[in-house]
C-alpha cells in the first residue's frame, strides 16, 4: 500500500488512520457513509481536511448544494495528524512576502496570514468544537546567534504592523521553556495550539449541520469536463458538478495533470510521550503556550490536553520511511529536555505536508471552473481553515482584484523524480550547517 494513499486499492477500503495520540483521545468522527447514488450538486468538494472542510462550511453560508467526497474518513491526512500547533502567517516573513507580491496585494496578503488563527478559533468557538484549544501565544525561541536575529527581525517585522507581538527576556526563557538550550525568543500571542483531529472531526459536523452533504470511503478517480458541468467519478457514484475543489493537499495524486508535481509531499513525525507527573508539567511551558524553534531543521513542542510531551519535526523525507523520524525527535527532546531524565514513548506517527518552491500557498484554475488549493507549508491549520474562505468567495464569483491569493499558472515541477535523493541531501545540508551554526553559539 502506497503511505500517500488514502484509498487502499487492494483491500477496496479506506487506508486505516495512523496510530496517533491524536486517533486515540478525539471525539469520535460524525457518522458520514460512502455514496452509493450518482447526485446532481452546485459544487463536489474533492478532500475532507481543513481546505475542503473549511470551504463546504463558507459555501453553504449563501445556501449553495455542496458535497464533500473523500477518501478516506475527515481528517484523515495532515489534517488529522499535525502538531496542533495553530500559527499565524506564512513561512516567509511580511517584508519578504511584501517585496515578493508587491503593493497592496501584498500588504493584504500579509495582513490575511497574520489574522488566519481568528479564523480557526472563531469556527471553533461558533460551533462549540470540542478540540481543546488554547490561546496563550506561540514562541520561537533561537537555537544559535544566527537565528536569534532572523527572529528579532520577524518580531520587528510583525511589530511594525501592530500585531500583539514581543521578544522575550532571554533570563526568563528556561521558567518559561522548560530548557536552557535557546539563546533568544519571540512570542505572538496570535498563536495557540488544538486538537488538530478533533477539529477536523468538529469541522465536519459544523458542515453537515450547515447542510453541506459529506461522503467517506468514497476515493475520486476521475474529473471529466461534459459540456458545462464536471463528472466526478468515483467507484460508487458520479457526481455532476457546476464545480470542482480539489482539496486533496499533499496527499493529491493524478485526478488534475501535473498538480501533484507542483509541490515537494514531505513527510514528518511528531511523538508523544507518556502523560508526565505533575512536575515535570509544571516545568515545561507552564504557561501553556506552544513552541517551534527557528533553525532549518525545526523542532517543535508542546504539551497536549492529556499532559504529555509532544515533539514534532527536527527532519523531514520525501520518501516513506520514518525510523530516521521518530529517532531524531527522540534525540531532540533529549537534547531539550533530557534533564528530567529519560522519556517513556507511547506514540509516533507521520504525515505528509505540501511544500512549494515559493514558500506561499497555491490557487491554480487549470481549467473552468476547477480550482486547486494547496501548498501550506507546515502552516496548514491557519491557512487551509483561510483558504476555505477564499475558495468559496472565488466560486461566487470573486474578481482575481478582490482575492487575497493570486490564482496563479499550474506549473509542474521539472525533474520531478529527483524529488527524494534532493530532499534527502537538502535535509543532511541543512543538519551541518544547524551544528555549524550551534557550534559558533
Ligand atoms: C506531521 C504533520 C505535522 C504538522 N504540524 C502542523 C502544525 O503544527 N501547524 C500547522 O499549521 N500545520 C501543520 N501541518 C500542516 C497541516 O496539517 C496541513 O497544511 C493541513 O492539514 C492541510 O490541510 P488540507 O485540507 O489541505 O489537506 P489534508 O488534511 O491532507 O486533506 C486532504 C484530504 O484529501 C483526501 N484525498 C486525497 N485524494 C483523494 C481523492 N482522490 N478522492 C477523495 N479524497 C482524496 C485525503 O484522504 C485527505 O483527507 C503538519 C502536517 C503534518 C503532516
Amino acid at each position: 500500500m502506497n503511505e500517500n494513499d488514502p484509498w487502499d486499492s487492494e483491500r477496496s477500503a479506506p487506508a486505516p488512520l495512523p496510530r496517533s495520540l491524536w486517533a486515540s483521545i478525539s471525539p469520535p468522527a460524525p457518522e458520514t457513509r460512502r455514496a452509493t447514488q450518482d447526485a446532481r450538486v452546485d459544487v463536489a468538494i474533492i478532500g475532507g481536511g481543513y481546505t475542503g472542510l473549511s470551504t463546504a462550511i463558507h459555501l453553504r453560508q449563501t445556501g449553495a448544494n455542496v458535497a464533500v467526497v473523500e477518501a478516506a474518513e475527515a481528517g484523515w491526512g495532515a489534517s488529522g495528524r499535525n502538531g496542533g500547533q495553530v500559527i499565524p502567517g506564512l513561512k516567509i516573513d511580511p517584508d519578504e512576502i511584501e517585496a515578493f507580491v508587491g503593493g497592496e496585494c501584498g500588504r493584504r496578503l500579509v495582513a490575511w496570514a497574520g489574522s488566519a488563527p481568528d479564523m480557526v478559533f472563531s469556527l471553533i468557538k461558533q460551533h462549540e468544537i470540542d478540540c481543546s484549544p488554547v490561546r496563550n501565544g506561540w514562541i520561537q525561541p533561537a537555537y544559535t546567534k544566527v537565528s536569534l536575529e532572523i527572529v528579532a527581525s520577524r518580531c520587528r517585522q510583525w511589530q511594525e504592523r501592530g500585531a500583539p507581538v514581543e521578544m522575550l527576556d532571554p533570563a526568563q526563557l528556561p521558567d518559561m521553556l522548560g530548557t536552557s538550550k535557546y539563546v533568544g525568543a519571540w512570542m505572538d500571542r496570535r498563536g495557540g495550539s488544538i486538537n488538530p483531529m478533533a477539529y477536523s472531526r468538529g469541522l465536519a459536523r459544523a458542515a453537515l449541520a450547515a447542510g453541506a452533504k459529506i461522503y467517506t470511503a468514497t476515493p475520486v478517480q476521475k474529473l471529466e469536463r461534459q459540456g458545462a458541468v464536471w463528472k466526478v467519478i468515483t467507484p460508487s457514484a458520479t457526481f455532476t458538478a457546476d464545480h470542482v475543489v480539489v482539496a486533496t493537499g499533499a496527499y493529491c495524486n493524478d485526478l488534475v495533470p501535473g498538480l501533484k508535481r507542483t509541490i515537494i509531499p514531505t513527510r514528518i513525525g511528531e511523538v508523544a510521550t507518556k502523560p508526565l507527573s505533575h512536575n515535570i508539567l509544571a516545568k515545561i511551558l507552564p504557561g501553556r503556550q506552544l513552541a517551534s524553534d527557528w533553525r532549518r531543521l525545526l523542532a517543535s513542542f508542546r504539551i497536549t490536553p492529556d499532559g504529555r510531551l509532544m515533539m514534532g519535526g527536527s527532519t523531514a523525507t520525501a520518501g516513506p520511511e520514518t525510523t530516521k523520524i521518530r529517532d531524531s525527535l527522540h534525540r531532540a527532546a533529549r537534547d531539550l529536555f533530557g534533564h528530567y531524565g529519560e522519556f517513556e514513548w507511547d506514540f509516533f506517527w507521520s504525515g505528509v505536508f505540501a511544500v512549494t518552491p515559493d514558500k506561499l500557498p497555491h490557487l491554480h484554475e487549470p481549467h473552468p471552473h476547477l480550482i486547486a488549493a494547496l501548498g501550506c507549508n507546515g502552516r496548514g491549520i491557519a491557512i487551509s481553515t483561510a483558504m476555505g474562505k477564499v475558495l468559496a468567495e472565488r466560486i461566487r464569483g470573486a474578481s482575481d482584484e478582490e482575492l487575497v491569493l493570486p490564482v496563479s499558472r499550474l506549473a509542474p515541477m521539472h525533474f520531478y523524480f529527483l524529488r527524494r535523493p534532493v530532499v534527502d541531501f537538502l535535509i543532511k545540508v541543512k543538519g551541518v550547517q544547524d551544528k555549524f551554526d550551534r557550534a559558533r553559539t
